[in-house]
């Protein structure tokens, strides 16, 4: 079984948390600091929805620095 990724673990991996909506595209960063450390993060997009489109189909994930440039990706509406 897959262990899941928690706020914790953004945390300590120096990653952050993304918003993405697989209806329009928008990718937002959320505050991980709202959250609960033991929150698997997968669970926050649970309940919610997409601010542009409305879509309900959105997703939360742990995201990454660019591997050579240490930039983070940028936000997309
Ligand atoms: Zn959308």
């Amino acid at each position: 079984m897959e262990t899941p990724t928690t706020i914790r673990d953004l945390f300590s991996e120096d990653r952050r948390l993304g918003l993405i909506c697989n209806y329009c595209g928008r990718f937002r960063y959320l505050n991980q600091a709202r959250f609960e450390l033991d929150t698997d993060i997968r669970t926050i997009a649970q309940g919610m929805a997409c601010a542009r489109c409305g879509s309900r189909d959105v997703e939360t994930f742990a995201v990454s620095r660019h591997p050579r440039n240490g930039y983070w990706p940028a936000e997309r509406s």
